[in-house]
């Protein structure tokens, strides 16, 4: 089968350790099903592991791809009645769980000790043309996405779903400022958020993309920088935002602790632009604020995000589509980070 995948990991030039050919079709194992992949999506986590930035030891060649979107193709052994039968329409739920670490019997299984993700460890990516997955990771599709949009799901739009809702616990009419607006989780964060009836507001420097977060639901759009705090403080009449959703980092670090309301909450899902920005610890205490990390989403997560998207009729932002020819020039415009949502592959 046709896939994109690394061949090595590291150096210089990491998108050079990206390869377009030939990998062997994999079987479905005990309680696996194999997907006939139709759309995957880009996220910084396949550019983190060309880079060599891997949380799991990975032997290359690795298909890369962390998300998909396509028809169920094959059943291993025992699958069980709730597998979905062969040619059902599926969203892949990306997170795979050890299943022995007691997080793993507890209440939030995203705490499990060694977790991974597609195209982790020694589990192939989704960037190809068919994947295999545990049966129960593989969820029936909303009918009201198609499988590009339906491909956003399990990557970014389940981070932002769970930054927002899980851990900042955001309810309708809470005020939300989302950093960033170009990237899939920011435009994600954006679309859920608002559907949910906060009160979105951005930050960006591009003038372009603020203009293209009100177009999908930012209810105000201010620029990135020194300026961009004020702003926040002057449109919630001196208070601040009940959360920050930061996936930026050092650039934008100072802001979202100003920006945050008095006991309000920032959570932290990437650092894009660099991990150690000053961490203003009197600030954080004087103020009372609760600083959260967050990764992904649990499977009842997911499930739930699917069925909110599909009755709010939320359309995932796409940047642009590209088929197997294209896939150097997607990981480019990945890299660069000069894209408004997500960077989807389609693949027939
Ligand atoms: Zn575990």
């Amino acid at each position: 089968m046709r896939a994109a995948y690394a061949v090595k990991l590291g150096g210089d030039a990491p998108l050079d350790n990206l390869e377009i050919g030939q990998r062997p079709l994999p079987e479905p194992g005990r309680g696996e099903v194999r997907v006939r992949v139709r759309a995957v999506t880009l996220n910084h986590h396949d550019y983190f592991t060309l880079r060599g930035i891997v949380g799991y030891p990975i032997q290359p060649p690795r298909i890369l791809g962390c998300d998909a979107a396509g028809v169920v193709d094959a059943h291993g052994a025992d699958v069980g009645q709730l597998a979905p039968p062969i040619g059902t329409d599926v969203v892949v739920y990306p997170v795979r769980f050890c299943g022995v670490c007691p997080a793993c019997f507890g209440p939030d299984p995203m705490l499990c000790r060694r977790f991974t993700m597609l195209s982790d460890g020694d589990v192939e990516g989704s960037l190809a043309e068919y994947v295999v997955v545990p049966a129960q990771a593989a969820v029936p599709k909303p009918v009201s996405l198609d499988f590009a949009q339906a491909a956003c799901m399990g990557v970014s739009f389940l981070t932002a779903y769970r930054m927002l809702f899980v851990k900042a616990a955001l309810e309708p009419g809470h005020c939300v400022l989302v950093q960033g607006a170009g990237g899939g989780l920011a435009t994600a964060a954006i679309q859920l958020a608002s559907a949910a009836g906060c009160t979105v507001i951005v930050a960006s420097r591009s003038e372009e993309r603020r203009a293209a977060a009100l177009r999908i639901g930012a209810h105000h759009a201010i620029e990135s920088g020194k300026d961009a705090a004020k702003a926040v403080l002057r449109l919630t009449g001196g208070d601040g935002v009940d959360a920050v959703i930061e996936s930026v980092g050092e650039a934008t670090w100072g802001t979202s602790l100003r920006a945050v309301r008095q006991g309000g909450t920032v959570v932290v899902a990437g650092a894009t632009a660099g991990s150690n920005p000053p961490a203003d610890l009197s600030r954080i205490f004087w103020r009372q604020l609760r600083i959260l990390g967050s990764t992904m989403g649990s499977m009842p997560e997911f499930v739930r995000l699917l069925r909110f998207v599909d009755e709010r009729g939320i359309k995932p932002a796409v940047a642009a589509s590209f088929d197997w020819g294209g896939i150097k020039i997607a990981f480019e415009r990945l890299a660069s980070g000069d894209h408004f949502g997500k960077l989807v592959v389609t693949i027939d």
